[in-house]
Parts: C-alpha cells; sequence; structure tokens
C-alpha cells in the first residue's frame, strides 16, 4: 500500500482484506508535490510488484486516495492541504512507471473509507451511512441506498469545507470558519499540519491527558466535539442516515468526543432523536481507505474495466 502524503487511502489489491498495512509516511510531510508524491507512490508499486512477481502473483491494480475533490474523470481538481490543484495522478502514475496500460485509480480518501465501511465495517450494510473522517483535512463519504454517491462531478461530500462561522479560522482552501478549520486536527493540536506519524505521536499525548482528566484538555475536545455535531447536523437533517461513522484521528478521539457531537446533532435536528442517526467510531481505524481502495480495485476487475494483468 502506498500513502500520498497527508492521506492515508492507498491500496494494491494484492491482498483483499489485508490492503491495509499502512505505508510509511511519506518523507516530505503534509504539502509534499504531486511529483514527490508521484515518485514515491511509484517506487513503492515497483518494489511491491516485483516482491509478488517473485512469489508468481500478480498485481491486479493500485488506487490510490486522495485528500481532496477527485473528478469523475480521475483527475485531482483541488487537494486544498497538499496544495494540489488540476493533479493528472494517473497519468503521472503510468509515465512513471513507464507502463501506460497499469492499472491505476484515483479516488478520495473519505469516498474510499465509506466503501469500506460499507462493506468489511461494523456498520457493513448499512443501507445509509456518513463517513466523515478527521484528517489533516475534515472530509465525507456518503452511501445512500447502498451506493456511493459522489455527486454530478464527483466533488460531492466535501462537508469539511462547510462554512460553519464567516469570522472564524482561515481554511486551507482559503476561506474562513470552515467545519475543517474549527473541528479538523489542527484545532485540537493548534498548530500547522504536521505528517501523518507526526500527529499520532501529538494525538497519544491529547489522550493521555484527557484519560488524566486534565480539565483543559476535556473542555477543547467538548469544544471540537461540539462544532463537529454541528457539521453532523448538516448532515442528519439533510440525508436522515441510519448511521454516522466518525474516522481518522477522530477514532481515538471519540470517547471525548461523541457525547458533544451527539448531544450537538439531536439538538440540532429537526427530527427527533437525530432522526435515529447513531454516531460511532470506526472499527477499521486508519486502515479504512486503503481497504477501500483494494475494494475498487477488485470491483473494477470483477466489472471488466479494469484488465487482468497477466
Ligand atoms: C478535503 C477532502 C478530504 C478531507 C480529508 C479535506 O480538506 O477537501 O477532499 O476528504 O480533507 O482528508
Ligand atoms: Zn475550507
Amino acid at each position: 500500500t502506498a500513502d500520498v502524503p497527508g492521506s492515508r487511502g492507498s491500496g494494491t489489491a494484492e491482498v483483499p482484506g489485508a490492503g491495509g498495512a499502512a505505508g510509511p509516511p511519506g518523507p516530505s510531510g503534509p504539502a509534499g508535490s504531486v511529483g514527490q508524491a508521484v515518485g514515491t507512490v511509484a517506487a513503492i508499486v515497483r518494489r511491491v510488484v516485483g516482491r509478488m512477481a517473485k512469489q508468481e502473483r500478480q498485481v491486479l491494480g493500485l488506487t490510490v486516495g486522495v485528500p481532496g475533490l477527485v473528478g469523475t474523470d480521475g483527475t485531482v481538481l483541488v487537494a486544498p492541504n497538499l496544495g494540489w490543484r488540476d493533479a493528472d495522478l494517473a497519468g503521472d502514475l503510468a509515465k512513471a512507471l513507464r507502463d501506460p496500460g497499469f492499472p491505476v485509480q484515483v479516488d478520495n480518501d473519505a469516498n474510499l473509507a465509506a466503501l469500506a465501511e460499507h462493506r468489511f465495517g461494523a456498520q457493513a450494510g448499512t443501507a445509509d451511512l456518513v463517513y466523515l473522517t478527521g484528517e489533516i483535512g475534515v472530509g465525507a463519504g456518503v452511501i445512500l441506498d447502498g451506493r456511493l454517491r459522489r455527486g454530478g462531478r464527483g466533488y460531492g461530500g466535501e462537508i469539511g469545507h462547510i462554512q460553519l462561522d464567516p469570522l472564524g479560522p482561515e481554511c486551507r482552501c482559503g476561506r474562513t470558519g470552515c467545519l475543517e478549520a474549527v473541528a479538523g486536527i489542527g484545532a485540537v493540536l493548534r498548530h500547522a499540519p504536521l505528517s501523518p506519524a507526526e500527529v499520532e505521536v501529538e494525538l497519544e499525548e491529547v489522550v493521555r491527558l484527557a484519560r488524566a482528566g486534565d480539565p483543559e484538555t476535556l473542555a477543547l475536545l467538548s469544544g471540537v466535539g461540539r462544532q463537529l455535531g454541528k457539521g453532523v447536523s448538516v448532515v442528519t437533517n439533510l440525508l436522515n442516515p441510519q448511521v454516522v461513522i466518525l474516522g481518522g484521528y477522530y477514532v481515538p478521539l471519540a470517547p471525548w468526543l461523541l457525547p458533544a457531537v451527539e448531544e450537538e446533532t439531536r439538538g440540532r435536528t429537526i427530527a427527533p432523536d437525530g432522526g435515529g442517526c447513531r454516531v460511532v467510531a470506526s472499527t477499521l481505524g486508519y486502515d479504512a481507505a486503503a481497504l477501500g481502495g483494494a475494494a475498487r480495485v477488485l470491483d473494477s476487475v470483477d466489472s471488466g474495466r479494469l484488465p487482468r494483468v497477466s
């Protein structure tokens, strides 16, 4: 598997179900260039393909999960926290691999995670679910009537950039007071985006303080939970899902976020009891997007959209 810096969502479909073995964070941190990411991913792909060939096994394809808007044509319109715009990742990867036929798909990280939750997670099979991830940014994957919904051009699910407070902090998308700016991991850690590995270390410290009952940490987490609840209430009012799954960095923080999220969601949803929506933490953790990536490759092969490599 390969992580685009700042994202967690890529998977080769060599071994379905094991596609989530998290790769190391990209060397360049969250703001690495497209070229650097392509180089890193291509190197990993070459290594995996070589290793598999020795075992007389084949790589069926690669899905790259990106923390940004991926169009129905597979190009990345914008990835706000990476500073990427109009990137043809699949094309660049095929060039870097010197193999125009190498089966590469590109998708939004939260979409992939939602697919995985719907198929493999504790809520598998739930017809209407929304996966809401707290990564460096905040994003969502929407499953309705059992199908991932991407919207007309593929840019749906961008809950992280719903404006909660016009006078709020700047968001990396260039606007102010977006959900991601007030309830993303930056609001918990209170400094510039870090690499995924660094965020995990810092998060452990927050969890330690919360467990110890540190009043400042508890107040911070309940404040972030309330903001997140505003975002969840947009989802419950608009879509009335059976479940909203909090993923990414929200998972380790869930015990302290959830009470505030639930209270805020219920208070802001016009249907009684939040429309019956449960808010739960993901059980797939950081591997969700990678698992979804592997699932996409297998689906594409099954439906004949990707050739079988031999
Ligand atoms: C991006 C989304 C992404 C989310 C989580 C947001 O900043 O706009 O596309 O899903 O971060 O990585
Ligand atoms: Zn924004």
